[in-house]
């Protein structure tokens, strides 16, 4: 419990409302109990004098202090004093209290005399000494002073409980989500990524709950996809792997002779394997992000020129004409040519192997702002609507059976755009069923 944060949290408001409290209650008692000393001061003063003077009339009046023992009772109860009055020889003339007879002798050094004198005659002393139980003037200032010490020390205990209740209850309140927080946290290291934390507001504690659970949706859908991936590959492999199976096996069992046609087969199937192998882990890269591009300024009209000049066999076979349109006052784009080679040799490919015979496919470049646009127009049998928004997925063909004998791996169109998004351009489609087809994608115009 000690390390737990809402327990931290209300220890160390308990002991800040703590030291607050015992601090204002003693500088208030501190101060009072300095009032009362100098009121009492004031006080002593006052009836002291008041005493003094109530004296020197009598014996102003009787030139002796004869008679008295009335005006030091007087005096006394009025004051709420005891009064010893010693006359000039040393003995006792009035007590208050009638405890020494007038006439006998009383000196008490513990205490200060008042000594009274008129003109240059000695008078004698007056004893004055505070009676506690009579204190008529000191006596309500000292309960005032006790109740208001009562009053803090309840007030603070009352303050420091329901502080210490409030910063419990503030506290468990505010550590709870981050305790929440730590159990989903700890869920989702076991494994357990469908964990989402329910945390409204918009205080820092929401704004984390909301960070874990975008965090917990990437990884989610990360795990999802490499399932995906691996299932994908998984069914992508066995085809041709149990092509090969196949061959060998009918091989082995004398079914087909081991000639140079059965082998060509083979080699086509280890082909295809190997061409899959190298895609994946390309597109594998792509998608990591982990693409080191070499950019240079490039010419397009070049770039073009040198991505279509590989195809002039298969375009010559096919009876397929090509056209360029390519202004030649294009800007340079800044790219990485190998791969942006690959696009387009990606595209081309999908043209001519879906172009029929006697048809036509043009290359055009356009400048478009701070981008170049490359686009490859084909009249070749175009691409179902349905199936236009997925061309750009993993393994996606429009038509199984005719891929596969084309030998496509339903990857080129990936990682096509893959490589166009490593570069921050976009690859769009348009295409008609029957009519053709237009691959365009934009790149970016060298600084
Ligand atoms: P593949 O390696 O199978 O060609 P791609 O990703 O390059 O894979 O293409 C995905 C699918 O898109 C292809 O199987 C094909 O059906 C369709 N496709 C691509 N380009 C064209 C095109 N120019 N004309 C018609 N269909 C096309």
């Amino acid at each position: 419990m000690i390390h737990r944060l809402w327990f931290r949290l209300a220890l160390t408001f308990a002991v800040i409302i703590l030291v607050t409290v015992v601090t204002i209650y003693f500088f208030v008692s501190q101060r009072i109990s300095v009032e009362i000393e100098d009121y009492k001061t004031m006080i002593a003063q006052y009836r002291s004098d008041q005493i003094r003077s109530r004296l020197y009339l009598h014996y102003w009046d009787k030139r002796s202090w004869e008679d008295v023992q009335s005006v030091v009772d007087d005096t006394a109860h009025v004051s709420g004093t005891r009064i010893i009055l010693v006359g000039a020889n040393g003995t006792v003339v009035g007590d208050s209290k009638d405890e020494f007879p007038v006439g006998t002798n009383y000196t008490d050094s513990s205490s200060d005399p008042l000594e009274m004198f008129l003109g240059a005659e000695f008078l004698g002393k007056v004893y004055i000494s505070s009676d506690p139980a009579a204190e008529p003037y000191i006596a309500p200032f000292l309960r005032l002073s006790a109740s208001i010490n009562r009053s803090l020390l309840l007030g603070g205990s009352l303050a420091i409980g329901i502080a210490l209740l409030l910063t419990l209850v503030l506290s468990r309140r505010m550590t709870s989500p981050i305790g929440a927080l730590a159990k989903a946290a700890r869920r989702l290291g076991h494994g357990d990524l469908s964990q989402r934390v329910r945390l409204q507001g918009e205080g820092e504690v929401a704004a984390l709950a909301q960070a874990f659970n975008s965090m917990a949706a990437d990884l989610e859908y990360a795990e999802q996809l490499r399932r995906n991936m691996v299932a994908d590959v998984a069914h992508e492999l066995r085809t041709p792997l149990s092509n090969i199976r196949g061959y060998l096996e009918a091989i082995r069992d004398g079914m087909i002779e081991p000639d140079a046609a059965a082998i060509r087969s083979l080699d086509e199937e280890a082909r295809l394997l190997s061409r899959l192998v190298n895609e994946l882990q390309e597109l594998s890269l792509a998608e990591a992000g982990e693409l080191k591009l070499v950019y240079q300024a490039e010419d397009v009209a070049n770039l073009v020129r040198q991505a279509v000049g590989p195809w002039q066999p298969q375009l010559i076979a096919g009876e397929i004409s090509l056209s360029l349109d390519v202004p030649d006052n294009l800007s340079p784009v800044n790219i990485d040519w190998q791969r942006i080679n690959q696009v387009l040799h990606n595209i081309l490919e999908n043209a001519v192997a879906h172009t029929p015979r006697g048809g036509t496919i043009n290359v055009a470049a356009s400048a478009k702002d701070k981008w170049v646009e490359i686009s490859v127009s084909d009249t070749g049998e175009g691409i179902p609507a349905e199936d236009l928004p997925h061309i750009f997925e993993r393994f996606y063909r429009v038509d199984k059976s005719r891929a596969r004998a084309t030998g496509g791996s339903g990857l080129g169109l990936t990682i096509a755009k893959r490589l166009v998004e490593a570069h921050g351009g976009t690859i769009t489609v348009q295409s008609k069923l029957g009519e053709g087809s237009r691959f365009s994608f934009t790149l970016p115009v060298g600084k």
